[in-house]
């Protein structure tokens, strides 16, 4: 099969493993930098340009977009999309993962267990939309950061207000969640691929650090998870729309809660700590899925 990945950086180590798992399975894949597509968006006749020329036939897609990229990237995706191209994760999917807001919103509305999460626009309802999330301890994120970057643990109600007010002067968006406390600074990445979950990680944050990314010096294991948290991560997967994700999760006394559903998860990480070829269970989803035109939106 001939599969084309969309991504800026071809030396990234997800990046490479997609394609060295697709070339060891007897495929084909091109790299292609998002940014320098272009395309008529409005022929009948729908194509793709890269580097002055037309883009020959792709069996598949693979949109390997990063967040700051998610408008343009998400355009030549859908215009894919529409050119029968079976995407490995669809545009509007992928859309809705990048709003958490509304991935939360769709997630509670299936009955995927969520932390108590509160947002409000006015920063006059600072005191209400704390009060609404509980006691502390709270904590207060940013709704646009990554790597743990923006993530406050608040100790007291008073010190939730505080920081409440330190982002809004800073005008920019935030959540407040109750604190898992019971999660002990862990938590655990699923990694789903057509709708089962193929390996799943703990990742426990450094000695006094509630937060667990590896970012912020945390560390990696292989994890069983229980069948209730497979379902759980299948279940926000098949929510989200998305044939491949990763899905991670705090363990609560009540079970596990869903904190974020990513779009484009990171191989390096998981495929070391549990030996798993990941990218080769990607590629093999794709060799049975990739037919033209078998997406269920095609970008509407
Ligand atoms: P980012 O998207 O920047 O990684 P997260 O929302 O995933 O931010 O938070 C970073 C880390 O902080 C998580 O991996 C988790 O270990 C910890 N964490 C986040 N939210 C909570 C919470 N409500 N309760 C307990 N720990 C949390
Ligand atoms: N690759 C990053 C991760 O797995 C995030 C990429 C994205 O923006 O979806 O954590």
């Amino acid at each position: 099969m001939k599969f084309v990945m969309l991504a800026r950086n071809p030396d990234l180590y997800s990046h490479r493993r997609l394609k060295e798992a697709a070339e060891q399975r007897g495929h084909e894949l091109d790299i292609v930098n998002t940014l320098r597509c272009y395309m008529n968006i409005a022929s009948r006749r729908p194509e793709v340009y890269y580097d002055g020329k037309k883009l020959g036939r792709y069996d598949a897609v693979i949109p390997r977009i990063g967040a700051s990229v998610t408008f343009y990237g998400l355009a030549v995706l859908r215009q894919f999309e529409i050119m029968g191209v079976f995407p490995l994760n669809e545009s509007v999917a992928i859309g809705r993962s990048r709003d958490k807001l509304r991935s939360m919103q769709l997630m509670a509305r299936d009955g995927i267990g969520l932390p108590v999460t509160t947002f409000a626009h006015d920063p006059k309802q600072t005191g209400e939309v704390l009060k609404l999330a509980g006691d502390a301890p709270l904590v207060v994120k940013l709704l646009e950061g990554t790597q743990g970057i923006g993530v406050v643990l608040a100790d007291s109600n008073r010190s939730a207000k505080s920081v409440v007010e330190a982002f809004r002067g800073a005008k920019v968006n935030i959540m407040v969640q109750e604190f898992i406390k019971e999660a002990g600074g862990a938590d655990i990445r699923a990694l789903v691929v057509g709708g089962r979950v193929i390996a799943a990680m703990q990742r426990k944050g450094a000695e006094g650090e509630f937060r667990s990314n590896l970012h912020r010096g945390g560390s990696a294991q292989p994890i069983k998870i229980s069948p209730e948290e497979r379902s759980t991560a299948v279940r926000a997967a098949k929510t989200m729309g998305l044939n491949v994700c990763g899905v991670d999760m705090l363990r609560a006394n009540h079970g596990a809660v869903v904190m974020e559903v990513n779009s484009s998860p990171g191989l390096e990480g998981v495929e070391k700590a549990t030996g798993i070829d990941v990218a080769g269970k990607i590629i093999e989803f794709l060799e049975k899925n990739a037919a033209k035109g078998n997406t269920k939106t095609r970008g509407r």
